[in-house]
């Protein structure tokens, strides 16, 4: 099973830690904050205080052996940066990196973060998103051309079958799943009626989505 490690244990790291403890996973965590520790010592399998800087200590704790290690130092920048390119040197598989702004996510890039999040900005679009448009429920965005997107069946496509819906004819947008009260139709046929209260997830191009959510 995957292990992972989480430096830095702000409202992110904490949050990526709880979760990934919660799913069943082991969890090492690291903050140079005792308090930080402190709160998730009874939760996550190996909390640890210590100064991730400290290369000694992360070669002690073995953090090199981890399948994934999240750096989610926020405010301080120099430390974020400096940390994650000790663990590429190291020889970490995957490092995911926290940026606050673009050009931080760019430096993180260049010294070879394999994933780079943005959870403010990324935040910030979905509920943007989730304001404007009447259906959306939730997005998962594939790449920066398409998505995946929970959607509720808007009004005037209840009583009609997703061929005549249009979804994908006028939109692109093809209807992967479609969630109707505890029950999941998977596949669904062309002849699938859409009834009052269903969810659909769909998946398309942003363009495409956009338009949908704008004009629809
Ligand atoms: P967030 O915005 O997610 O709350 P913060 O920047 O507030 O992020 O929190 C980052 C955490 O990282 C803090 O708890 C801080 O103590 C910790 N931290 C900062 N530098 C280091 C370091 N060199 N080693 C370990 N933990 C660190």
């Amino acid at each position: 099973m995957k292990q992972f490690a989480v430096i830095g244990l702000g409202r992110f790291g904490s949050s990526v830690a709880r979760t990934l403890t919660q799913m069943g996973y082991d969890v090492l965590a690291i903050d140079s904050d005792e308090n930080k520790v402190e709160e998730l010592a009874d939760v996550v399998t190996h909390a640890v205080t210590a100064s991730a800087l400290e290369e000694t200590v992360l070669k002690s704790l073995g953090v090199r052996n981890f399948d994934v290690v999240v750096v989610a130092i926020g405010q301080d920048i120099q430390s974020n940066i400096l940390v994650t390119l000790m663990l590429k040197e190291m020889g970490v598989k995957k490092v995911v990196a926290k940026a606050s702004t673009e050009l931080q996510g760019k430096v993180l890039q260049k010294i070879g973060a394999d994933i780079v999040v943005f959870p403010e900005r990324d935040m910030g679009e979905r509920v943007a998103r989730w304001l404007v448009s009447r259906n959306i429920i939730d997005v998962i965005n594939l790449s920066p051309d398409y998505s995946l997107v929970e959607l509720a069946a808007p009004a005037e496509f209840h009583g009609t079958s997703l061929q005549d819906s249009g979804l994908r004819k006028k939109y692109g947008i093809t209807v992967l799943a479609i969630r109707r009260g505890k029950e999941f139709i998977i596949s669904p046929e062309a002849r699938q009626i859409i009834e009052e209260g269903d969810v659909l997830i769909v998946l398309g191009s942003n363009e495409k989505l956009k338009l949908f959510e704008t004009e629809g």
